[in-house]
């Protein structure tokens, strides 16, 4: 075992309570850091565990069995044996084998509720590290600690700052500089379904399987997600819809958009309940490098968020918790730390990041003849063989 150096009693101020700081705050627990607050804006949990379907890679199951919880993500989770990309004529173009990823990494894809997934991690932190209500307005660094203003005329000091507040982390500026920020102009409108409305319209009882249908104005993508419920999204254009963002209205637009591609889908816009809606707005950033600077690191998409097209982003958040909460404790300080955790994450964020993109770009075209090209050209190669770079980025251990 290499002998730790940093103190235990170290105070480590994660900031957000999403799925990198908790993930963040569960692994350093486990090291046995004893002297850490986790800071989260929303009120309460349940702000933000949303029963919104989620994707997640096989490496959250891993994760979350390294954390010592993955039966209880597992118990309400549901494995799919595969997911298959196919276009609006019916053509299948990709087929990412989760059975296959099973057998090659030990761990499934599956998909879940944000709820489920959240409150799971949630449950390994210490209820006195959890500090709903509290937000980061500012801070600044002195020689040997961080003063951290929050709302409210509170302040905080600590010897080091995990910045795991997301997309629009009020750290990421100061750390890394003035960085880009790109959409794909999608919104993504996700539901859940309840088992006992999909009767008659959505049966995986034999065929369990993940499908995405992609048009030149959107895709649709459904499938199980608990034993309760199905998980549906559609991707519309943002600039078609962007006058109204009321889920009655999407739903009409939905109608509108993609009745007749699928018998199911039809179906699915028969029974779909706007109560159960809830709206996303895919982005990323081109890649930065630099996630530290002094006593402040960053983690999840705070530092390198990904569009979800490989269905991963949550997956590199609680990966990228795990990789630091370890250099953490093996390293002879946090300069050391903070740079072998980059040096570890860094390949494998960029091939993540690179994929996502392309995905966004190859699936998301508008084009008649473009998407004919593609679906042509996706269709020369079996589909298994299509979906290999995801299967890759999927099946990947990434703690070594
Ligand atoms: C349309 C869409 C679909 C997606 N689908 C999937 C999917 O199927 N699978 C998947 O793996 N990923 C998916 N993602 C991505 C995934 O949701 C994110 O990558 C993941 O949530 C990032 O986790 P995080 O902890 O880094 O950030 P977040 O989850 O954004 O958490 C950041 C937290 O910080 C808090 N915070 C912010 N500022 C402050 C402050 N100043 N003080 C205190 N707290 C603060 C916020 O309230 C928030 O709780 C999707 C994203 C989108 C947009």
């Amino acid at each position: 075992m290499p002998k730790r150096t940093i103190d235990p009693n170290s105070r480590i101020v994660i900031v957000g309570a999403g799925a990198g700081g908790l993930a963040c705050a569960a692994a350093l627990h486990m090291h046995g850091f004893v002297n850490v607050a986790v800071l989260e804006k929303a009120q309460a949990p349940q702000e933000l565990e949303h029963l919104a379907p989620i994707n997640l890679g096989a490496n959250v199951v891993r994760a979350f069995a390294y954390l010592g919880l993955q039966d209880q993500l597992l118990e309400r989770s549901w494995r799919w044996s595969g997911a298959r990309l196919q276009n609006e004529k019916g053509k299948q173009l990709g087929y990412l084998d989760g059975d296959a990823i099973r057998r090659c990494s030990g761990f499934s894809p599956i998909t879940t509720t944000r709820q489920l997934m959240l409150s799971v991690l949630r449950s390994a932190v210490p209820n006195d590290w959890l500090r709903y209500g509290t937000e980061l307005v500012s801070l600044s660094e002195g020689r040997n600690r961080v003063s951290l203003k929050l709302a409210g005329m509170e302040s905080e000091e600590a010897d080091l700052v995990v910045g795991a507040n997301g997309y629009y982390s009020s750290l990421r500026e100061m750390v890394m500089g003035k960085t880009g920020e790109r959409k794909d102009g999608k919104l993504s409108v996700q539901a859940l379904i309840p088992a006992a409305d999909a009767e008659g319209v959505l049966d995986f009882g034999r065929d369990n399987v993940f499908t995405e249908i992609i048009t030149t104005r959107g895709s649709v993508g459904f499938g199980k997600n608990t034993d309760r419920d199905f998980n549906v999204f559609f991707n519309v254009t943002e600039s078609e819809v962007e006058d109204t963002l009321e889920a009655d209205a999407l739903i009409d637009y939905a109608r509108t958009t993609f009745t007749g591609i699928d018998r199911r889908v039809d179906g699915i816009l028969n029974v779909i309940d706007p109560a159960n809606v809830r709206l996303y707005f895919p982005k990323d950033r081109p890649l930065s490098t630099g996630w530290s600077k002094g006593r402040i690191v960053l983690i999840g998409d705070a530092a390198h968020p990904c569009f979800q097209y490989t269905g991963l982003g949550a997956a590199m958040a609680i990966e990228s918790a795990l990789v630091l909460a370890q250099s953490l404790k093996t390293s002879n300080d946090h300069t050391q730390a903070f740079r072998k955790f980059e040096k570890i994450r860094l390949p494998r964020v960029k091939v993540v990041n690179a994929k996502s993109y392309q995905g966004c770009r190859v699936f998301g075209m508008k084009n008649a003849l473009a998407a004919g090209l593609r679906d042509l050209l996706m269709g020369l190669v079996p589909a298994r063989i299509a979906a290999k770079p995801i299967f890759d980025i999927h099946a990947k251990e990434f703690l070594k």
